[in-house]
């Protein structure tokens, strides 16, 4: 077995170069480090962590031509995307550079004292990070981490580790103390599973497909160490016949199609009411046919490449020749892992290319018939990711946003992601939530701390109002000329 990737340009096919797998050694090593960095880490002033957070945001902010450029290269992200990407890190980092000073416990009412919480970081937190968004996702769980108090150790994906690997050198440049944030490339068999399995790491955050999910999950429960799971997603983009036809059919491929197809929240079941199906599809097709697939390093492309060619090879086995293929965008010819825009019209509800996350720019379209049954046919299968609602009736927006079991999902609109809003999955897409405003708090453990007050009543009397000395009859003033007169 190989003990170095070499990494692969996914748009021509190039030699990147190799990098080294981490043994569990060496795992070992970096845990013993983070843990004595966390503890000098949780020591300082919140105001200093703080700080240090927003130099870490700098960094990355003066690194973002070369963090797209490593990801264009390494993932065949388009340039564009790529840039957003590391903006959200810059954005992610910020973000969470407000949290040290707003770790807020509570003060309970009890009786004999006083009764206030803590939050407490965990300690080393391992991170295990999937290759479709490598820079974004690792954000997600290193910066509420660190903002908490704790050390992390990150595992990038095996095919993409060189943003997490570049963030990391910028987060030492930036100040923080060696050993808080590292990075250690390798297979998920030998260091992913050794962050499970290692006692010094408190909690996993996980962000993968579900069967490896599930496996970490087990592992976990074996140590009782906390997890938090980000899994795979089938989401739905349910267009009513009384929506805006238009917008819905010329942002759907986006929904889809945004990084080449691998995204846990494609939208990549498009179910329709019947009444406006062909319409749509006349909408849909050219949208389909525009979108602009080609090199990652120009600027006007949409999507590039798949990532690998073992994926590209799993994506194309969903479109046999004989697929229900409706209609299909273009691809460069030549080297690269290209597959063209795909969409499928398959007849039946539980073919295969409607049921499994293929990760890859395929669509399956299928109608529907009426609210009850859009319903019904988005919660079908074990996910629960994402999704969109499109129609004018704000009443049928909200009974349907609530019937869908999904974590998060947009009303006439595509978008799933903001740094400042909770994101995670139901059912099997996953367990947890990161993002928002209290993602820092899944990363501390609640102490109760109970202060006993000898002699402290049990509870408090109201406060009495000053004692007013009864009031003294009084004679009137004579009304006179020089009344209002005062000296
Ligand atoms: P994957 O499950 O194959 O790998 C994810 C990570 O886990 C990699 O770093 C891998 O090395 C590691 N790993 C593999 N085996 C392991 C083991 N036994 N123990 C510990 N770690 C192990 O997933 P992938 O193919 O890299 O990513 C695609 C999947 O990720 C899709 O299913 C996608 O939906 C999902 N995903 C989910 C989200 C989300 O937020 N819900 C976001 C992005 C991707």
């Amino acid at each position: 077995m190989s003990d170095v990737t070499t990494l692969i340009n996914p748009a021509d096919e190039t030699v990147l170069g190799t990098v080294p797998h981490s043994t569990v050694e060496q795992v070992d090593e970096a845990v013993a480090r983070a843990a004595e960095a966390q503890r000098a880490w949780s020591a300082l002033a919140p105001a200093e962590r703080a700080a240090a957070l927003r130099r870490f945001a700098s960094a990355v902010e003066g690194a973002i031509e070369e963090l797209a450029a490593l990801e264009v290269a390494n993932s065949g992200h388009p340039i564009g995307q790529a840039r957003w990407e590391a903006g959200h890190v810059r954005d992610v980092l910020t973000y969470y550079a407000a949290a040290p000073e707003r770790m807020i416990g509570k003060q309970i009412p009890v009786a004999g004292g006083i009764d206030v919480t803590f939050l407490e970081p965990i300690g080393v937190v391992g991170v295990i990070v999937p290759w479709n968004f490598p820079m974004t996702i690792a954000s997600w769980a290193f910066a509420p981490a660190l903002a908490a108090g704790n050390a992390v150790v990150l595992k990038p994906a095996e095919w993409t580790p060189l943003t997490a690997l570049r963030l990391a050198e910028l987060g030492r440049e930036a100040g923080l103390p060696p050993g808080l944030f590292q990075v250690l490339p390798g297979r998920g068999d030998v260091v992913g599973e050794r962050f499970v399995s290692h006692p010094g790491i408190g909690k996993i955050v996980f962000t993968g497909s579900t069967a490896v999910g599930k496996r970490v999950m087990a592992g976990c429960a074996e140590n009782v160490k906390a997890v938090t799971l980000e899994l795979g997603g089938k989401s739905a983009n349910v267009v009513f016949a009384d929506a805006d036809l238009e917008l819905a059919a010329a942002t759907a491929p986006y929904a889809v199609f945004e990084n080449a197809g691998q995204d846990c929240c494609a939208r990549s079941r498009i179910l329709v009411q019947r009444s406006a199906l062909d319409r749509f599809l006349e909408l849909l097709e050219p949208a389909v046919k525009g979108v602009r697939v080609g090199h990652p390093g120009d600027a006007a492309t949409e999507m590039g490449p798949l990532v690998a060619k073992a994926h590209l090879d799993r994506v194309s086995a969903y479109v046999p020749d004989d697929a229900p293929v409706a209609f299909r965008g273009s691809a460069p010819d030549g080297p690269g892992f290209w597959f063209p825009p795909t969409v499928l019209l398959p007849t039946s509800r539980s073919h295969r290319t409607v049921t499994d996350e293929i990760f890859g720019p395929v669509v399956a379209v299928l109608p529907f018939e009426d609210e009850a049954d859009a319903i019904a046919l988005a919660n079908a299968g074990d996910y629960g990711l994402s999704g969109s609602i499109w129609t004018r009736d704000l009443g049928r927006a909200f009974r349907v946003s609530r019937g869908i079991a999904s974590g998060n999902l947009s009303v006439n609109s595509n978008s799933s992601v903001r740094y400042s809003t909770p994101f995670g999955g139901f059912k099997q897409s996953g367990l947890g939530r990161e993002l928002g405003p209290d993602a820092a708090e899944a990363f501390t453990e609640t102490k109760n701390v109970f202060l006993s007050i000898p002699d402290a009543p049990a509870d408090l009397p109201p406060a009495q109002p000053a004692a007013v000395p009864p009031a003294q009859p009084t004679t009137p003033e004579p009304i006179g000329p020089e009344q209002g007169a005062r000296p």
